[in-house]
């Protein structure tokens, strides 16, 4: 979630979302809540809800700061989603406050071919490569001509990248465990006893894509591979926060895992960067650094990216 500054681009996003969540079904996205009561039973079962859960305690820690926004009562996004309310005591034990409100899931094995489809069906021409500079992206033109504007979206590797070479772009390393099992719910706690860098959610993703239970957020760590003590503290956290994950009584046991995962957030010290910029003669348009928003924001960055490139063309037109 992004903070107050950064709210612009997700503002933006969520009509496009909730229109693919709710008219286009080969889009892989899905609402998450509607009117649900307030319960860990198994009877809640046929709601569907995102739930978040806070405890005062993780305020200073990293996880906290990461969902500062997220855990607000009073969030910039309360008037964006449907039904935003504060939950009412009781909690779980360890919660000192809760929020609720509609949001949606995005099955991203669905969604991101379903974009590359858009993208084929407008005429939109892929290529692959990899470049040393940035500059190097504009003789790839499919006129064969040189490109007169291009759009940097490396994420993270926006740090490596001859040109850009944005060392204030850092992973924020997060590990994840997909299983078949539904419990039909989306939870979030801002934190856990496990580590000041562990979290805890549950969303289960649209179109049979099982559910996904997270997870970390451990910034400065490259490692790709999951270890297998992080996703037992996972499972473990996921159960207990969510026993109708499982048939009772069966624990971690009772989880059906798909896979293991492991994904490094683009995280940029001061914020998304969304700016123009002439490099070697050729004018950017930098839209890169997301961090844990990336899709929640994408509709709203794209569209300020689309106003830069815009800017180029009228700044082209004048010379
Ligand atoms: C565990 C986890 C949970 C997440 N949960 C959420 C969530 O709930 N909501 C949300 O909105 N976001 C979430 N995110 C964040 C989201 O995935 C990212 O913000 C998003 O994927 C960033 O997209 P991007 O296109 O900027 O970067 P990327 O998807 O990393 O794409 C960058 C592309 O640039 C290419 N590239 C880079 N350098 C070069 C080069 N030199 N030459 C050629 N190609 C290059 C790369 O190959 C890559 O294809 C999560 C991420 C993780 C890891």
């Amino acid at each position: 979630m992004s903070d107050k500054a950064g709210s612009r681009w997700e503002k933006n996003t969520w009509a496009e979302l909730a229109h693919l969540a709710q008219n286009v079904p080969e889009a892989g996205i899905h609402f998450q809540g509607s009117y649900p009561p307030h319960s860990f039973s198994k009877q809640a079962n046929q709601y569907l809800e995102a739930l978040i859960y806070n405890r005062n305690k993780d305020h200073e820690g990293p996880t906290g700061q990461w969902f500062n926004e997220l855990l607000s009562t009073t969030p910039w996004f309360k008037d964006t989603v449907p039904n935003f309310r504060i939950l009412p005591k009781p909690y779980p034990s360890g919660i000192d406050s809760g929020t609720s409100f509609t949001s949606v899931c995005i099955n991203t094995a669905v969604y991101l071919p379903y974009l590359v489809s858009q993208c084929l069906s407008n005429g939109v021409v892929f290529k692959r490569c990899i470049l040393t500079h940035i500059s190097e992206a504009a003789t790839f033109h499919h006129s064969g001509q040189k490109a007169d504007v291009i759009v940097n979206c490396t994420g993270l590797l926006a740090s490596k990248l001859g040109g850009v070479m944005d060392t204030t772009v850092i992973p924020a390393r997060g590990q994840i465990v997909v299983v078949r099992n539904t419990p039909g719910a989306m939870f979030t706690v801002s934190g856990t006893d496990d580590g000041e860098d562990e979290v805890c959610y549950i969303m289960q993703r649209a179109a049979g894509g099982g559910t996904i239970l997270g997870g970390t957020y451990q910034k400065g760590n490259w490692e790709s591979q999951p270890d297998p003590n992080q996703a037992l503290r996972i499972m473990k956290r996921a159960v207990e926060i969510c026993p109708a994950l499982v048939e009772e009584g069966r624990g971690i046991e009772g989880l059906s895992v798909i896979r293991h995962g492991v994904g490094l957030r683009p995280l940029r010290k001061d914020g998304v960067r969304i700016e123009r910029e002439k490099i070697g003669g050729t004018w950017v348009v930098h839209n890169y650094g997301h961090g844990g928003w990336g899709y929640q924001g994408s509709y709203g960055c794209s569209q300020g990216a689309v106003e830069l490139v815009d800017e180029v063309f009228r700044l082209k037109a004048k010379l």
